[in-house]
C-alpha cells in the first residue's frame, strides 16, 4: 500500500479500481456552488477519516467549468477540464449556470455527451422527519435509470416559420400523407436499440448488485410505438438475452409460479408512464429500480424527489462505460449565492453515490446516517426549517458541521 495519490483505473473487465489515495477532479459550480462545495468537502473528508482512519483519503483536484472557467480562461468548458476528467475516470460537480446565447446549449448536456454518460441515476429515498406531501413517504425507495442522451433531448428541432421547419413539414407529408399545420415547430424524437440496451443492462446490473427485486420499464409505447414501444421490447429482449437465469417477467411469474415470485430472481415488468405516475403515489412499495427514456425519466424523478423531501436532498450520477460524473439535481439558485444559506445535502449525497461507485460503501452509509441524525434533531437549513415545526434553522456551513458531529 502506498500513500501517494493515484489515479482511478479500470480493470480488464471494465470494473472501477480505486487506489487508497485517489485523485478526484471537482468543479465547484456557479451560484450557490462554492457554499455547498465548502460544506460538502469537509463532510466527505470527515466521513472517509472516520471510516478508514488514515488508510484512505481523497486528493481533490479542482477543474474549471462555468463562470469561473470563463473568467479565468475565457472558455465555459476548457478542453483541459475534459482531459483531466477522462484521465481520472470520475468527477464530482456543483451546479453550473447555462450561458445564454453563447453558442453552447448547456454545459451539463455538453459534459454528458463528451463523456458518453448515457445513464442518469437518481435514487429517491426518504429521511425520517422530512416534510412530505404523501402519507407514507417511507415506502418510497426507488432508483430511476433515466436514458441521458437520446429522445427529444438531442436538440434536433426547427423553429416555426423557418425554411427547415417548412422542409420537414413537406417531407412528412410526402412520406406519411399527414398534413401538419404550416405554422408548426418541429422536434425529432429518437430512441435506439443500442442506447436502450446499454441503459437497461446498467439497471439490471444495479438491481442484481443491490439485491433489488424488480426492474420496471416505464414508457409510453401504446402511443409512440417505434420509439417508446421499442424501448419496452428491447428492454425485455436484453433481459432475456443477457440475464436469462437472473431475471423473470411478470407474465412468467403468473404462468409458472402462481403469481408468487421466486426469491432469487429480478422481476422485469413494464408500465405505461401515465399509470406509473399513479403507481408511485399509490403503491410505491411495488417498485425499486426503474429504467425509462429521457423525457419520462426527467419528469418521474422530480416527482419522486418531491415525495421524499424535495430538490435540496436529491443527488444524481451520470454514468457511462468507464466514466462517471456525480452532481446534485438542483441548479445554481442564484438568488442565494454567497449567503451560506442553502441545503448542501444533495451534493453531500451525490458524494455518497460517488463513494459507492468506488466501492467505499462504509463512507456512503456514514453520510446517510449523519444526514438522517441531523434531520431527526430538527437542525436543518432554511428550505426544511420553514416546513418542520420547531426546527432550528442552520446555515449551510453549520449544517455541514452538524452532519460531521453526527457521523458516528
Ligand atoms: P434551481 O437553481 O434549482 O433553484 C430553484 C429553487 O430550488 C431555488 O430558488 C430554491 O427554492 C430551491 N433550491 C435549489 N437548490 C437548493 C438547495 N441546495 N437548498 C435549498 N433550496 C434549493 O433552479 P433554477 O432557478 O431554475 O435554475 C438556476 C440556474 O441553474 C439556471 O442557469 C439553470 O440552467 C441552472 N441549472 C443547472 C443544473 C446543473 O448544473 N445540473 C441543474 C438545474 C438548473 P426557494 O426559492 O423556494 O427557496
Amino acid at each position: 500500500m502506498t500513500n501517494q495519490p493515484g489515479k482511478i483505473t479500470l480493470s480488464a473487465s471494465g470494473k472501477i479500481q480505486a487506489p487508497d489515495y485517489p485523485i478526484i477532479p471537482y468543479v465547484e459550480g456557479d451560484g450557490i456552488g462554492p457554499d455547498i462545495w465548502a460544506a460538502a468537502v469537509r463532510v466527505w473528508d470527515a466521513a472517509v477519516g472516520r471510516a478508514y482512519g488514515g488508510q484512505r483519503k481523497v486528493f481533490w483536484q479542482e477543474v474549471l467549468a462555468g463562470e469561473k472557467a470563463f473568467a479565468q480562461k475565457n472558455a465555459w468548458l476548457p478542453p483541459e477540464t475534459l482531459d483531466t476528467i477522462r484521465d481520472c475516470r470520475i468527477a464530482i460537480k456543483g451546479p453550473l449556470s447555462t450561458p445564454v446565447g453563447k453558442g453552447i446549449r448547456s454545459l451539463n448536456v455538453a459534459l454528458r455527451h463528451e463523456l458518453q454518460l448515457y445513464a442518469c441515476i437518481r435514487p429517491s429515498r426518504y429521511f425520517h422527519g422530512l416534510p412530505s406531501p404523501v402519507k407514507e413517504p417511507e415506502k418510497v425507495d426507488m432508483v430511476v435509470f433515466r436514458e441521458n442522451m437520446e429522445d427529444l433531448y438531442t436538440g434536433i428541432e426547427w423553429q416555426e416559420g423557418t425554411p427547415e421547419a417548412s422542409r420537414a413539414i413537406s417531407f412528412i407529408k410526402e412520406i406519411t400523407g399527414k398534413i401538419l399545420p404550416p405554422d408548426s415547430g418541429i422536434g425529432i424524437k429518437h430512441i435506439s436499440r443500442s442506447g436502450t440496451k446499454r441503459l437497461v443492462r446498467k439497471a439490471i446490473e444495479y438491481a442484481l448488485e443491490h439485491k433489488k427485486d424488480s426492474v420496471t420499464l416505464v414508457h409510453k409505447g401504446n402511443i409512440m410505438k417505434f420509439t417508446e414501444g421499442a424501448f419496452r421490447l428491447w428492454g425485455y429482449e436484453l433481459a432475456r438475452e443477457e440475464f436469462p437465469e437472473a431475471t423473470i417477467t411478470e407474465e412468467e411469474v403468473s404462468a409458472r409460479y402462481g403469481g408468487k415470485p421466486p426469491q432469487d430472481k429480478v422481476i422485469i415488468k413494464d408500465r405505461i408512464a401515465d399509470a406509473m405516475f399513479q403507481q408511485v403515489l399509490l403503491r410505491p412499495e411495488e417498485y425499486s429500480v426503474i429504467a425509462t427514456p429521457n423525457l419520462i425519466g426527467d419528469y418521474l424523478s422530480d416527482a419522486l424527489a418531491a415525495q421524499v423531501g424535495g430538490l435540496g436532498l436529491a443527488p444524481s450520477a451520470n454514468i457511462g462505460d468507464g466514466y462517471a460524473l456525480f452532481e446534485p439535481i438542483h441548479g445554481t439558485a442564484p438568488k442565494y449565492s454567497g449567503q451560506d444559506k442553502v441545503n448542501p445535502s444533495a451534493l453531500i449525497l451525490a458524494g455518497g453515490m460517488m463513494f459507492e461507485h468506488l466501492g467505499w460503501k462504509e463512507v456512503t452509509e456514514l453520510l446517510y446516517k449523519g444526514i438522517q441524525k441531523t434531520i431527526s434533531q430538527k437542525r436543518v437549513t432554511y428550505d426544511l426549517a420553514r416546513q418542520i415545526p420547531g426546527a432550528v434553522e442552520l446555515k449551510c456551513s453549520e449544517f455541514g458541521n452538524a452532519v460531521i458531529e453526527n457521523l458516528a
